[in-house]
């Protein structure tokens, strides 16, 4: 297929390759000339269960012949079961529904000013960290503590300031009369999977009862399995105020969601909402993914897996004289001594392994939670022999 002529009608918003992705199946992916890769990004840690796996493809179908969109002023049984299993299984007591992570972590923020106005004599500013990562809406690019993305729509959405990431004393220093809350990623992804150092999050939340100040947690990419805990935040056993969920519980489809204790929940009419927001359709895959979550020894699995990658990516590391590998579960990154990224993924691509590099210097690895052994043990190898080519 002719790619460029095609890709034309589409605004082009970063590098793609001159391919056509056709198929997918579990942990493969398959071009338009029936190439098939082994795919680690699947979908930017979207694809929790893999490529078009059975019961999303089975809960979609089923949902679609028989109710796609009733409208959000009307109640849907797939969302009233989903908010009620998560629940079930959090520390949080209600749920919204959102169709992307940038618009669930919108709906934090407005939640935590909402709260502010009413309860904490109108205080709106929400400390967030540098390099930490929320999306890409105004108000989410703000709070992200990504270099110059404050300037790039100027002006920004006021009402953010940054902390150092693991250093507390960094966030007590901003505390002031106007903060409302504090909002972090439990593993910084985007930044290059840095983990919360022990105690952190537990430092946070100290200082969050300390001050009356609501613990937001960005768990985009951190939640529904993705580090080996049904959510990240269960590591450090913190109780947050809000937590926000969207990548993997959708398992490929567009799904997310604001979660939040009852003591938060302060929208009134009309502060909230959306046309997509809590469809059947969306929410009977997000069902289907959290019911495959609870199955018996599936998170254990994660850990199994999880454990067998970056012991693999130890011993890549060790004997190339790369960096050090880093992340929780099936969240993981491999640092590598040189700017290498790019062309690693490239290469990578061209043996049939898809990966990521979120930074120059690293290569991030967000398998399938439902990977096989035998998968993971390939992608190594296939790594190995592009790593072999530079170090
Ligand atoms: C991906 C991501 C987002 C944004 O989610 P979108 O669905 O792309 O809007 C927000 N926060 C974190 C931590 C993410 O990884």
């Amino acid at each position: 297929m002719n790619t460029a002529v095609v890709s034309h009608a589409l605004m082009q918003i970063t590098p793609r390759p001159e391919l056509v992705f056709v198929r997918g199946a579990g942990a493969r992916l398959v071009d338009d000339a029936g190439r098939s890769y082994l795919d680690w990004v699947q979908g930017w840690a979207v694809n929790s269960l893999g490529h078009s796996p059975a019961v999303v493809v089975e809960a979609l179908a089923q949902q679609a012949a028989r109710l796609i969109n009733p409208s959000p002023g009307f109640y849907n049984q797939p969302a009233l079961d989903l908010a009620a299993r998560l629940c079930a299984h959090s520390c949080f007591d209600q749920v919204f529904f959102t169709s992307s992570g940038a618009e669930a972590n919108e709906g934090a923020i407005k939640l935590a000013r909402k709260w502010g106005r009413v309860y904490k004599g109108g205080a709106h500013e929400i400390i967030t960290f540098s390099n930490g990562f929320h999306g890409r809406t105004l108000a989410t690019m703000a709070a992200t503590g990504k270099a110059g993305w404050d300037r790039l729509f100027a002006p920004a959405m006021p009402g953010f300031v940054k902390a150092r990431y693991n250093d507390p004393d960094s966030v007590r220093a901003l505390i002031g009369p106007q903060t409302v809350a504090v909002m972090l990623e439990p593993i910084q992804g985007e930044a290059g999977v840095i983990a919360a150092a022990p105690g952190f999050l537990q430092a946070l939340r100290a200082l969050c009862d300390e001050h009356g100040l609501l613990l937001i947690v960005d768990e985009v990419q951190t939640g529904c399995g993705r580090t080996g805990t049904l959510f990240a935040h269960e590591h450090d056993g913190v109780r947050p105020d809000i937590m926000t969920l969207g990548k993997g519980i959708g398992g490929g489809v567009p799904l997310a969601a604001l979660l939040a204790r009852e003591s938060v929940c302060c929208f009134e009419y009309g502060d909230q909402g959306g046309t997509y927001c809590g469809n059947p359709l969306m929410c009977a895959a997000g069902l289907a993914v959290m019911q495959s979550l609870a199955r018996a020894d599936f998170l254990a699995r994660v850990n199994t897996l999880g454990e067998q990658l970056a012991m693999g990516l130890r011993r890549l590391s060790q004997r190339f004289g790369l960096g050090e590998v880093r992340g929780r579960g099936l969240l993981l990154a491999l640092v590598l001594s040189r700017d290498l990224g790019a062309e690693v993924v490239l290469q990578a691509r061209e043996r049939g392994l898809l990966l990521n590099s979120p930074r120059p210097d690293l290569l991030r690895f967000m398998p399938a939670l439902n990977s096989t052994h035998a998968e993971i043990e390939e992608g190594l190898e296939l790594l190995g022999g592009v790593l072999q080519q530079h170090f």
